[in-house]
């Protein structure tokens, strides 16, 4: 016979996004790289390099990102950018 006892089991803690900041302003975000207003919106910004090692079953490295909201990318960023030499090169896409 199985004798059954209550044990009451610890709640667990979880680190969840609660927002994202951009790191030139005050510009905030509740999802993860998408500064749309609805769900329907795309403005999406990523700056990023990744750096490791990628092998056919298995991979590492690191990532190192910069949290930058629309209005910087395209009022700060870009302008850097392009004064250093870089020509900027836009793609349409649809899906
Ligand atoms: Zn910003």
């Amino acid at each position: 016979m199985k004798i059954i006892k209550k044990v009451l089991r610890p709640a667990y803690e979880e680190e969840v996004l609660d927002h994202l900041k951009c790191e030139l302003c005050e510009a905030t975000t509740m999802n993860e790289d998408d500064w749309g207003e609805s769900g329907y919106d795309v403005l999406e910004t990523k700056v990023s390099i990744e750096e490791g090692k990628r092998y056919p079953n298995d991979g590492w490295g690191v990532e190192t990102i910069v949290d930058i909201c629309p209005k910087c990318f395209k009022e700060k960023l870009l302008p850097w950018l392009i004064s250093q030499g870089a020509k900027i090169r836009k793609e349409e896409w649809n899906s």
